[in-house]
């Protein structure tokens, strides 16, 4: 018997992948980081494979070798990497490794020695997101230390990109100006001499929005898991995650009763307290108190009081709840149950934070 579960509906990223593709003749990297955006990173990368994406995409080293200490051969792109990393154990597991400065790619340069094969490299323009990336005025000189670097055998310029700033609210003119700032140093990489096979810059929105932004290659994260990530829009998109917990508890109390810490909750008449066993320590955000949306006996109902690390009251009115009840806090919302979205809505924030704090906590995450 379970207590609260993470379920994750594998079928549903699997389709999802086969929805993204559809709409590209680019290929696909799923993006697995922040452990799947807590989907579970190993099995939500076998999904998408199994679905036909050829690449995956991570932030760290750590989670790249861990994709390949689980048997997973394909492509996998890793971005996020400090000083002094063993990046040489990334070149040996062919791990490619996105760079965007002179002193990245001279460690870099230091790990395919040391691993004796050349780093797989995709060089990172930064055009507008001021996060990772070159600037355009560094961009030259990165390409010319590549090019320099490839034709010492020492690297291979596989990919070219840059991520967008604001793709998801579709038609906002930054998007036109990071792809034409895109385009320029596509240019200069072609007057340095390279011919990277992969120019990629589509995240989950452009890949469903922009179809120009696809080149050779697109790298949706969100989309996957079945979120979309433009408020109003579905897509087509099928959510993976639903996150529930059966009732602990449940108590009559009367009218004027405070409920859970700081009483920021007090019954307006008698009624029934179910009392649900997650909590802040579980992903449940304390801005849900009072305002979090949860499916109980079939009624949508909204969290009493304060969210505490383990626990929330829901004040169920007089209706007939019962210890071992299924509290839904949010699922497809096929069946009427909120989605992460209205998650998002509730606590003022954005889906992927919902999903990838829920997923990743000590609630079992169980797989269908
Ligand atoms: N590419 C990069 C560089 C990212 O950092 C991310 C996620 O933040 C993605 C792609 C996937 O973005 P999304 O989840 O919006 O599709």
């Amino acid at each position: 018997m379970w207590q609260a579960e993470v379920r994750v509906d594998l079928d549903a990223i699997r389709e999802n992948v086969d929805r993204l593709r559809a709409g590209t003749s680019a290929e696909l990297m799923a993006v697995v980081k922040g452990d799947g955006y807590g989907h579970g990173m190993v099995p939500a990368a076998r999904a998408a494979l199994d679905a036909g994406a050829d690449w995956l995409g991570v932030c760290t080293l750590d989670e790249a070798l861990a994709l390949r200490a689980a048997g997973i051969e394909a492509p996998v792109l890793a971005w996020l990497l400090t000083p002094g990393l063993p990046l040489h154990t990334g070149v040996t597991a062919n791990i490619d490794l996105g760079a965007a400065s002179l002193p990245q790619l001279d460690e870099m340069l230091a790990a395919s020695r040391t691993a004796g094969r050349p780093v797989r490299l995709h060089l990172k323009i930064d055009t507008g997101l001021a996060r990772g990336g070159a600037t355009v005025a560094d961009w030259p000189t990165l390409l010319d230390a590549a090019a320099k670097a490839q034709a010492d055998g020492l690297a291979e310029v596989v990919g070219v990109w840059s991520h967008f700033v604001y793709a998801d609210s579709p038609g906002h003119p930054t998007t036109d100006r990071q792809l034409a700032v895109f385009h320029e140093g596509l240019a200069m990489v072609e007057r340095a001499g390279l011919r990277p096979r992969y120019r990629h810059l589509a995240n989950s929105a452009a890949t469903l929005t922009r179809p120009d932004t696809h080149f050779d290659l697109v790298r949706p994260g969100l989309a996957v898991y079945g979120l979309s990530p433009v408020a109003g829009e579905t897509y087509g998109l099928r959510p993976a995650m639903t996150a529930r917990a059966r009732v602990m508890l449940t108590k009559r109390v009367p009218a004027g009763s405070g409920v859970s810490y700081g009483h920021t909750y007090t019954t307006e008449r008698a009624a029934n307290l179910a009392v649900v066993p997650l909590g802040y320590a579980d992903g449940v955000p304390r801005h849900a108190s009072n305002s979090g949306p949860v499916q109980l006996g079939g009624v949508r109902r909204t969290i009493s009081g304060r969210v505490c690390m383990d626990q929330f009251v829901l004040d169920c009115g007089d209706d007939p709840v019962a210890a071992g009840d299924v509290a839904v806090l949010f699922g497809s919302g096929a069946e009427g149950e909120p989605t992460a979205d209205d998650w998002a809505e509730a606590v003022g924030t954005i889906n992927y934070e919902i999903v990838t704090r829920f997923g990743s906590t000590r609630v079992p995450r169980v797989y269908d």
